[in-house]
């Protein structure tokens, strides 16, 4: 896609930190990482969103391998995946390694204090199930 930073990163026009490549599926540095070894993980395609990507199994085996790395080669203790999207429109995973102490808060720091009586909750869940 045109304008796209992650399609430049792809295309090689935008230099990276490149930790995975295959022929549908690429990984590198964060620019701005959370902690150390943030990795995404992109489509080499073009997606708005992470659903998007068909080879969506394919896609979370990526993830996996990156994790496994993580783990085994910068000692992370547990690693966290968000998937966001907010300011780069090109399906990515963060994958984010974790460190004992490493200070950082839970991800993400949402506000949990939305509540919603038992027939409504039970309402949403039927909504959710018709469509399974
Ligand atoms: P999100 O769209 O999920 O909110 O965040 C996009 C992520 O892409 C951010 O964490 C940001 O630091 C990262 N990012 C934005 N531009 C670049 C870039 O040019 N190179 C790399 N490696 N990461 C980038
Ligand atoms: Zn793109």
């Amino acid at each position: 896609m045109h304008d796209c930073i992650f399609c430049k990163i792809v295309k090689g026009e935008i230099p990276s930190y490149k930790v995975y490549e295959d022929p549908d599926f690429m990984a590198f540095l964060d620019i701005k990482p959370i902690n150390k070894g943030h990795v995404l993980v992109i489509s080499k395609k073009h997606y708005r969103w992470t659903w998007d990507v068909p080879e969506f199994e394919e896609y979370w085996k990526v993830i996996k391998k990156i994790t496994k790395a993580l783990i085994k080669g910068l000692h992370a203790e547990r690693v966290q995946y968000i998937t966001l999207g907010e300011t780069v429109p090109h399906a990515h995973v963060h994958v984010v390694p974790r460190y004992k102490d490493d200070g950082l808060k839970s991800l993400p720091d949402w506000d949990k204090s939305k509540e919603f009586l038992a027939d409504e909750m039970k309402n949403i869940s039927d909504k959710i199930i018709g469509q399974i």
